[in-house]
């Protein structure tokens, strides 16, 4: 990609002078506004390590954030977190992003909320609501969760966003301890008025990596979820949408994770580093520039930890020779990493991985074991007092 300039405006924005031969705007941004959750779900996509409150990026930045997104021309924006309303400037982030143009999709475990706020959100333009559910199953959805009482708040959240006429999206993580569940996950969609469904098998990375024995469906259970969503879809066209993500350990190919890195996706941490994915810490040899220091612009369109493995450059076999390489980009770097610990080999969710066999093998052996180990919570150095132990 070649280089492309930034200015700063007189008010002291960064404006990108884009090259439009080369440059493409991400679609999406995806606003990791603190890693602060009362829910401790073991699936959790933040990273292992999460960051701390005092490090957090203050209601300014983010409002930077918001108007830098839109001048580079992003589209969406995801606030996300951990738990987006745990912090108390929500409002004002909001009001910066709906102001630059952004669509804003508030991604939220709904426990916080309260209906004036999300009155509130509304009105200063929040478009989406994204709710996750952890199970119908109340006392299942807590304990995966580690939290009591989440599924009636979420059931008033639910009900709030219709009644205040917002778009709702189920999102629903199925895994070996909830999947039996599916059929009432949708029926649960339905009866709350959500417009979307997203059945998402847990991806094992960061937190749900830890968890793996816990979580992983047999091969036969998950042909089965595949089943239900294939016959919900049909009956329920023109009421409800389901959007299906596979694991990747029982796919022939893997996804093309964040649609290719550096290709339509951007990620900011609660601190401010900007990652070509949430889970992009996790490899060695990238830098990671702060919105706090560099435009934003500037980082998507030169950013070292961008150009790294944008593209198909950097391939190795099988995937440099493969007619794949655009459509799913040789998968997900950090997977890569995680299991071969070279992040440029061929993810070994791929069938042409030389690795794929036995990391197949290695899932299906788990997703059959009778002795599910305990979950380990996501919660600060839980992971590490778990790898002690
Ligand atoms: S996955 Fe669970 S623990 Fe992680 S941010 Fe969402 S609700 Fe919180
Ligand atoms: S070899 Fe690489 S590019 Fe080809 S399908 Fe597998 S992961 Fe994709």
């Amino acid at each position: 990609m070649s280089e492309s300039t930034v200015k700063e405006t007189k008010t002291g924005e960064f404006v990108a002078e884009v090259d439009t031969s080369c440059a493409r705007a991400p679609v999406g941004l995806l606003a990791e506004l603190t890693h602060r959750c009362p829910l401790q779900c073991p699936y959790c996509s933040n990273p292992v390590d999460l960051e701390r409150a005092n490090t957090e990026l203050s209601t300014e930045d983010w409002k930077r954030v918001m108007r830098e997104a839109g001048q580079l021309g992003i589209l969406q924006i995801h606030l996300s977190g951990g738990e987006p309303t745990a912090r108390r400037d929500l409002e004002d982030i909001v009001e910066e992003a709906a102001r630059s143009g952004l669509y804003t999709n508030l991604i939220t475990a709904g426990v916080l909320l309260k209906r004036e706020r999300l009155e509130k959100l509304r009105d200063l333009g929040l478009d989406h609501v994204q709710l996750s559910i952890q199970d119908v199953d109340p006392e299942n959805a807590d304990r995966i969760a580690a939290y009591k009482g989440g599924m009636d708040k979420k059931n008033d959240v639910a009900r709030w966003v219709k009644e205040l006429d917002m778009p709702l999206t189920i999102n629903a993580p199925l895994h070996r301890q909830n999947i039996d569940n599916l059929p009432a996950i949708i029926d649960y969609s339905v009866k709350v008025g959500a417009g979307r469904l997203e059945v998402a098998h847990i991806q094992y990375y960061a937190w749900a990596l830890k968890n793996r024995a816990a979580l992983m469906p047999t091969r036969e259970a998950f042909m089965k979820t595949a089943e239900i969503v294939n016959e919900a879809k049909e009956r329920l066209k023109g009421i409800l949408v389901i959007d299906f993500v596979v694991p990747d350990y029982y796919a022939k190919y893997p996804k093309p994770c964040m649609g290719g890195w550096g290709r339509g996706i951007i990620n900011v941490t609660p601190s401010g580093k900007v990652l070509p994915c949430h889970a992009a810490e996790s490899l060695p040899g990238l830098e990671f520039d702060n919105v706090r220091d560099r435009a934003l612009a500037d980082i998507w369109l030169n950013g070292q930890a961008f150009e790294k493995y944008r593209g198909t450059d950097w391939m190795k076999e099988p995937c440099r020779s493969c007619p794949r390489k655009e459509i799913d980009f040789g998968g997900c770097r950090c997977q890569a990493f995680a299991l071969t610990g070279d992040a440029a080999n061929t993810d070994p969710a791929c069938s042409l991985s030389p690795l794929h066999e036995e990391w197949a093998a290695k899932a299906t052996e788990e997703s059959h074991t009778t002795d599910i180990p305990e979950f380990i919570y996501r919660r600060m150095g839980a992971a590490a007092t778990a790898a002690t132990e």
